[in-house]
């Protein structure tokens, strides 16, 4: 199906808002068109003045940096709204449907139910690779408007490899979401090299994780450039703020630093995995690509309540699917996580 065939009706025949920064964007000494205040009473450079609505800056930083095409890059206000705009350009509340395969990242089917679309689910194998014949079964007999891939998948951190991306979003005939928020600390290929052979395929990116500017919500996709106008047509006019814009520009302009970093938290991630696999009581820690691991130990539960009275706390997964007795663990700087091993080692012997 074209892309064109899978937008909700109201989308097709939308008539976009134009703001007053998308009818003049030249230079000139005098704005008023926008009714903004001439006024700066915080003496931030043009905090009185609305932001760049395409975030031009930090689009081209990031097709710099990543290598893409500026033509198939849109910045939200972090991921979380690009998948709310998969949704709400792709599926028709009430009628359209939607495929995950748990266990993985919450928002995926928290955006459907807010946006009033089913989900259809195929859960992973035990050991978290993704059930590709069930998959396709699933696809034949629900036609999903979107299909998520995250990879590496939180909350489990094991990537998908890159040939069944490619065998997936080639069998899908609707949209596929790769949500790649943590390829950043694996080797992975990325399914963006999909793209120009498949319009189909929109991948997620955020600078809330490696780039460490979770705080300033910079989500980001590539997608065809048909997609990323369609992007730039239902997103909010002035969806990333100007502080935001300017610290991704700072941020993408210490790629070098990033990387390095990176790669320390790998290795730190590796250490963590090696002291809780010693640890008495826990039984598994999967290996993970991201920067977080999944740990499976006796009285997960309680050993999360106790963590949190120390002062420390982490995420339990427990009662998700496939991931009993699970607790997940974002890996910190040294200080951090030798406490947590601490911790976790002092509260398993205890309970
Ligand atoms: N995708 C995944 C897999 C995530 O884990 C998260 C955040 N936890 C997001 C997307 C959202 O990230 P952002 O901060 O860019 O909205």
């Amino acid at each position: 199906m074209s892309i064109r065939e899978l937008l909700r009706d109201n989308i097709r025949s939308l008539e976009p808002y134009s703001s007053a920064r998308d009818d003049f964007s030249g230079t000139a000494s005098v704005f008023l068109d926008a009714n903004e205040n001439w006024q700066d009473f915080v003496d931030f450079d043009n905090i009185n003045r609305y932001p760049d609505p395409h975030s031009s800056a930090v689009k081209r930083a990031v097709s710099e940096v990543f290598g893409y095409d500026e033509r198939m890059v849109s910045i939200g206000n972090g991921s979380d709204e690009l998948i709310d705009i998969m949704y709400r350009l792709f599926c028709t509340p009430g009628r359209d449907s939607v495929l995950i395969m748990p266990p993985t990242y919450g928002e995926y089917k928290v955006l459907a139910s807010i946006n009033d679309v089913d989900v259809h689910t195929v859960v992973q194998n035990s050991d978290f690779s993704l059930n590709v014949e069930a998959i396709k079964k699933a696809l034949d007999e629900c036609s999903p408007k979107l299909m998520f891939i995250c990879s590496p998948n939180n909350p489990t951190g094991v990537s998908v490899p890159f040939e069944v991306i490619r065998e997936l979003t080639e069998y899908n005939r609707g949209i596929t979401v790769v949500d790649e928020a943590y390829l950043d600390f694996s080797s992975n290929r990325s399914a963006v090299d999909l793209i120009a052979g498949n319009e189909r395929v929109v991948v997620l990116r955020t600078l809330s994780k490696a780039w460490a500017l979770a705080g300033g919500r910079i989500g980001i996709s590539v997608t065809s450039p048909e997609i990323a106008d369609l992007i730039y047509m239902v997103k909010y006019p002035y969806n990333v703020p100007l502080l935001s814009q300017a610290y991704a520009a700072a941020a993408l302009s210490r790629a070098d630093r990033v990387r390095k970093e990176v790669a320390l938290t790998v290795a730190e991630r590796e250490r963590v995995k090696k002291l809780l696999e010693e640890t008495e009581g826990v039984h598994t820690v999967f290996s993970s690509d991201a920067n977080f691991l999944l740990v499976r130990m006796n009285k997960a539960h309680e050993v999360f309540l106790e963590l949190r009275k120390r002062g420390i706390i982490v995420r339990d997964r427990s009662r998700e699917v496939l991931c009993d007795s699970c607790l997940r663990i974002t890996i910190g700087s040294r200080e951090e996580n030798d406490l947590l091993v601490s911790a976790v080692r002092e509260v398993l012997g205890g309970v």
